[in-house]
């Protein structure tokens, strides 16, 4: 690993840091591609210092291939030099048990994970959604103990909003166990959390791990003449081909020629732009290919923008 390529930021007012440039294995990790492809972006991530791996129980497919995957490709010299995050909360399987927030549900699908992934521990256990079913008492609860049973170090929550984040935080630390992080959606083309979650995480001294950052591949030029036959717009079951708009084409043709001006491309200057907050600890990509992770890494040389910049940013983003 080299831990000189990128910095590590600090996740809230935690110890825990994490590298600027964290990998999520949502796509391109299961059974639909091929194993080498997956070793080998596993492996370039860890040559560029990525210490932070993102799964849940569900990635795949199948269902659990992607933790599966991980399991098999992980070198386990490096276990305590890499931070590996599960979710649980969406439909894992069937009956009332198979999905939601109750206890029931959450130590069943931690305890499949563990054995998909080969592991003792992860390191960051997140409620996926929230479960407005289920007490907020009983969800805590269950990442509380998930903690005190040595299942998990620490527990964040995604997809969850302002106000429920700062209710479990709360209750959190009276079973003295802190809400370490929050894993919501950010990217130019989706702001909604600058408008109140940010200032929550900044007051409960929690960090922010962003995914989608690259609003799943729309802020860079792989659409920018046409859709791909390889592309995840093209795949079609995440990103509909509906979503490369002509509007979004002239945004993205836009910050391109920003980014030119400032030596990078589209997707350097779209993560560069999501880590000027020093409240986002780290940006989760996701990459088809090694060349992707390691074009996408390199947007930590430079991570700095002038106010004209930010003005142009603004600007293209109104038109
Ligand atoms: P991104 O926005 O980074 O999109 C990644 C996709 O963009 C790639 O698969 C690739 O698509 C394309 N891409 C990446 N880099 C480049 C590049 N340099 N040039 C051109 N195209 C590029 O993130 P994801 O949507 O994949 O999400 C990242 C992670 O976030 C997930 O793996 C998961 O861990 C987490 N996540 C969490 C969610 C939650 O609810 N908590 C929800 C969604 C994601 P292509 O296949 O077309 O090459």
């Amino acid at each position: 690993m080299d831990y000189e390529r990128q910095p590590y930021r600090r996740c809230g007012r935690s110890g825990l840091l994490l590298p600027a440039v964290s990998l999520g294995l949502w796509h391109n990790f299961g059974e639909a591609k091929p194993l080498e492809s997956q070793r080998a972006i596993l492996h370039k991530a860890l040559d560029l210092g990525i210490t932070h791996f993102d799964i849940a129980d569900r990635y795949g497919p199948p269902i659990g291939a992607a933790e599966t995957a991980f399991g098999q490709l992980f070198p386990r010299s490096l276990r305590d030099e890499a931070v590996v995050t599960t979710k649980g909360s969406n439909p894992m399987w069937d009956g009332p048990y198979g999905k939601g927030n109750s206890r029931k549900h959450l130590l069943a699908t931690l305890d499949r994970s563990l054995a998909r992934l080969g592991l003792d521990y992860v390191d960051v256990f997140y409620l996926h959604r929230d479960d407005e079913e289920t007490p907020l008492e009983e969800q805590v609860a269950t990442l509380d103990h998930m903690v005190r049973t040595g299942r998990v170090l620490y527990v964040g929550v995604s997809n969850f909003s302002p106000e429920r984040t700062a209710e479990a935080a709360r209750l959190l630390r009276g079973l003295g166990t802190p809400l370490l992080v929050h894993q919501p959606s950010y990217s130019l083309l989706n702001r909604g959390i600058e408008d109140a979650l940010l200032g929550v995480l900044e007051q409960e001294g929690m960090g922010c791990v962003v995914y989608s950052p690259l609003a799943q591949g729309l802020l860079t030029d792989r659409y920018l003449n046409g859709i791909p036959a390889d592309s995840r717009a093209a795949e079609g079951r995440f990103l509909t081909p509906d979503r490369v708009t002509p509007q979004v084409l002239t945004f993205v043709r836009a910050l391109a020629d920003l980014a030119s001006a400032r030596g990078q491309t589209v997707a350097q200057l779209a993560l560069a732009w999501a880590l000027r907050d020093p409240r986002i600890t780290s940006v989760l990509v996701g990459a088809s290919s090694p060349e992707q992770l390691e074009a996408n890494v390199a947007a930590v040389d430079r991570l700095d923008f002038t106010d004209d910049e930010l003005a142009t940013i603004e600007r293209a983003a109104k038109e």
